[in-house]
C-alpha cells in the first residue's frame, strides 16, 4: 500500500498522529473533523495514499464505491437521522480552486440539525 511519509493522513490512518476514530478496515479509516463545521462533521480516507479526486485511477473505483456504500452508515451511527427528514452531505474538496488544504483524498461526511432548521 502507498504511503507519503510526509503527509498528514496517511500519519493519521497509522496512527502515528492521534484522532477520533469513526471506523477502521483493512482500506479506509475515518475520523472526526478536528475542526468540525457541522454538529456532526467526520471525514474517511482510503489508507492509500490518493492525493486527490483527480488523481483517481480505474483501478480505485472498487474502493470509492466501498466508500460511498460505507457512508450513510457511519453518518446514522455517528448521530445522523435516518430516512428524509434527516441525511447528511458528502463534500470532496479538490485541488487549490476546490478549497482542498489536505492532499490526501477524503470525503467529508457533515449532518445534525442545520441552523435554518432550528
Ligand atoms: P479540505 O479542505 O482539504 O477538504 O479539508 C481538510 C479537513 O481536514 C479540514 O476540515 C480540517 O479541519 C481537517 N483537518 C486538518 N488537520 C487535521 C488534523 O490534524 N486532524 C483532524 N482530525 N482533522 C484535520
Ligand atoms: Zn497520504
Amino acid at each position: 500500500m502507498s504511503h507519503d511519509p510526509n503527509c498528514l493522513f496517511c500519519k493519521i490512518a497509522k496512527g502515528e498522529i492521534p484522532s477520533q476514530k469513526v471506523y477502521e478496515d483493512e482500506e479506509i479509516y475515518a475520523f472526526k473533523d478536528i475542526n468540525p463545521a457541522a454538529p456532526i462533521h467526520f471525514l474517511m480516507i482510503p489508507k492509500k495514499h490518493i492525493p486527490m479526486l483527480a488523481s483517481v485511477e480505474v483501478a480505485d473505483a472498487p474502493l470509492l464505491g466501498k466508500m460511498m456504500e460505507l457512508a450513510p452508515r457511519l453518518a446514522q451511527e455517528q448521530g445522523c437521522r435516518p430516512g428524509k427528514e434527516g441525511g447528511f452531505r458528502l463534500v470532496v474538496n479538490n485541488g487549490v480552486d476546490g478549497g482542498q488544504e489536505v492532499y490526501h483524498l477524503h470525503l467529508h461526511v457533515m449532518g445534525g440539525p442545520r441552523p435554518c432548521n432550528k
